[in-house]
């Protein structure tokens, strides 16, 4: 099969090596189940989910999708790690939980399902492709009039460079080394703008606080910070 335009095959296999580790709570995808229920209630703060449809773009082994069904969703979840994938088969059979996983890009499925999704969101991925803009004007056409949008990633500034990569990956070892790299990173206004290209209105950010000391991670509403995320909606 042809490598998709937009996906960095080299971020792929990152992902698929540690496949088996996804739901080891204690392993090097540790600090994504720290954050999920933060995130979880930042959009079910948002956007009804009970009966909604959602889809998860860059869903990974499926925690956050998991959440996002467990709170009533129906949930497809797409990604183009294949071993990764199989694990968020399997995990979500063991929970009982039917969520629709493919191995899919989100520019070839908005070909085939644009206009049909209550809620998109895009936990952690915009940074691992070679063009994010491109991910979030398919966001925003797989969207209904006045369904939401939220996306999380990290910010390009020296501060998150500090904290996020020589911290987090080299000091604190709370991420894999080479998980980010800090020209991939993406600032809020950015996002703000890819959105509004895609005809998203903003509706609100927040970013994710740690306290090292504590090993604990607060929301601060309002906040550009580090690890930040953001809501938007599709005009009517
Ligand atoms: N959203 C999940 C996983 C984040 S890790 C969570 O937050 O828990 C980033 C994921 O994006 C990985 O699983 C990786 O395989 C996936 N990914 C990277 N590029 C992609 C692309 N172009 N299309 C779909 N998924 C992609």
């Amino acid at each position: 099969m042809n490598q998709p335009s937009n996906v960095d095959s080299q971020e792929i296999s990152k992902f698929d090596r540690v496949a088996r580790l996804w739901w080891d709570t204690d392993g090097k995808m540790g600090m994504l189940h720290v954050i999920n229920p933060l995130r979880t209630r930042f959009v079910l703060d948002q956007a009804p989910l009970r009966q909604s449809r959602v889809i998860d773009i860059g869903c990974g082994g499926g925690i956050f999708a998991e959440a996002l069904a467990e709170a009533g969703a129906k949930v497809v979840g797409i990604d183009q790690a294949q071993q990764t994938l199989e694990i968020a088969r399997q995990h979500a059979t063991k929970s009982g939980l039917a969520i629709d996983y493919r191995l899919q890009t989100v520019e070839h499925l908005v070909t085939q399902e644009a206009g049909s999704y209550d809620v998109v969101t895009c936990m952690e991925m915009l940074e691992h492709v070679p063009n994010p803009a491109s991910v979030v004007n398919a966001c925003a056409r797989l969207l209904k009039p006045g369904g939401h949008a939220f996306f999380s990633t990290i910010n390009r500034t020296l501060k998150a460079f500090l904290f996020a990569i020589v911290g987090g990956e080299y000091i604190l070892h709370i991420l894999p080394r080479g998980t980010h790299r800090y020209n991939k990173l993406i600032r809020p206004d950015e996002l703000r703008k890819w959105s509004a290209t895609g005809g998203l209105e903003f509706v609100s950010i927040a970013s994710l606080m740690y306290d090292p000391l504590a090993k604990h991670f607060r929301v601060v509403p309002g906040k550009e910070d580090i690890n930040y995320m953001a809501c938007f909606t599709k005009k009517d």
